[in-house]
């Protein structure tokens, strides 16, 4: 864990602030749900705080608590730059390096390198002025809560609050089931569920809101699942045509990687989407146990994330990138044998 300066942060906040919060460029749950909350905190405290997003996030996410006051970068340009021109400090949630908002938006925020201050949970992060990094941490909300309490804070959490908070630990933990969901995850949740958090609403919102093109492009995705057992490796593909003959909106593709991991005996699971618009293809990767996926990635595939989840890029076509992939496998075959053997 690194904490760099928050006592001095928790002084700086002691007086009024005008505040810039921004989550990481493709925003998920842990990314809304985190900078929102934040936001809420901040506003109840007597700051001015607003919520900068570098691109659009998926309609199931649009219902969280304040979702209608964030800024777009790609589209609410101005209102976006005027909002960090008038900023004191800038959060950054959600995310550990700057080049993870895009290119356009990191060469704007570039400029404002003092006034940086980081919470979030990925592994190596860049170096900001207030630093909050955990990377044993299941989801960036979960840091905004013990954010609040290392400022005092806890009695500040309202429904708005725990609403935000607990999407984004739902959303990061797979609902309560990955390695980083610990017994403190679970306190933590309780609190928020105390605090006002309608836990049957908010998994309703998220994961009830599928439209029926999505079901349809997911029952694609599944007819395309391919494994090799013998690397204990299952992977997914989706061309632009597919996603095209179901209408893809932004989201609709989240969380069908695991599916691929769903399978038994598989470790290691990915999904490789084509993205025509970017020119490239989008990985993300997912393992169970000790094969670390962040170092894959960051080796391969020009991305990160964590150990058990991370995404990546590929120039490749479809096809040559699904033959990268597989040209990769027989190196790691020690390691995907043993990953997840007790
Ligand atoms: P997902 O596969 O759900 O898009 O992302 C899984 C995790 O990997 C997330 O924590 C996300 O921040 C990270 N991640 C996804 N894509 C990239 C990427 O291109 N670069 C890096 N550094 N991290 C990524
Ligand atoms: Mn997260």
């Amino acid at each position: 864990m690194i904490l760099k300066n928050i006592e001095e942060l928790k002084n700086y906040l002691q007086t009024s602030r005008n505040i810039v919060v921004i989550g990481h460029r493709n925003p998920d749950g842990d990314a809304v749900g985190s900078t929102l909350a934040l936001k809420h905190y901040l506003d109840k405290k007597g700051h001015t705080a607003q919520v900068l997003m570098p691109n659009e996030y998926p309609d199931f996410l649009h219902w969280i608590p304040g979702s209608e006051t964030v800024y777009r970068f790609d589209r609410q340009n101005n209102q976006c730059v005027k909002a960090l021109e008038k900023s004191e400090i800038i959060f950054l949630l959600d995310f550990n390096a700057l080049h993870r908002v895009g290119s356009d938006m990191e060469n704007t925020l570039k400029v404002y390198e003092n006034d940086f201050a980081l919470i979030d949970h990925h592994q190596q992060p860049d170096e900001f002025t207030y630093m909050y990094s955990d990377t044993s941490m299941s989801s960036t909300c979960e840091m905004v809560y013990n954010f609040i309490e290392m400022m005092g804070d806890v009695d500040l959490i309202d429904k708005n609050i725990a609403t935000c908070l607990y999407t984004g630990i739902m959303t990061d933990t797979g609902s309560f089931r990955f390695r980083s969901t610990t017994s403190r995850t679970h306190h933590v949740v309780a609190d928020l569920i105390d605090k006002g958090a309608e836990n049957d609403r908010i998994h309703s919102n998220v994961y009830d809101a599928n439209s029926y093109n999505r079901l349809l492009l997911l029952g694609q995705a599944l007819s395309n699942l391919q494994m090799l057992t013998e690397y204990k490796t299952a992977f997914i593909t989706l061309s632009q045509a597919e996603k095209k003959q179901f209408n893809y909106e932004k989201g609709d593709t989240e969380g069908v990687v695991n599916y691929a991991l769903s399978l038994k005996g598989i470790v290691f699971a990915a999904i490789f989407i084509e993205d025509e618009e970017q020119g490239i293809v989008k990985i993300s990767f997912r393992s169970k146990g000790s094969f670390s996926v962040n170092q894959f990635a960051r080796n391969y595939f020009d991305g990160g994330g964590h150990d058990n989840a991370a995404g990546g890029k590929s120039e490749l076509s479809l096809e040559e990138t699904v033959v990268k992939f597989k040209s990769l496998l027989p190196k790691y075959v020690k390691q995907l044998e043993t990953s997840y053997n007790d």
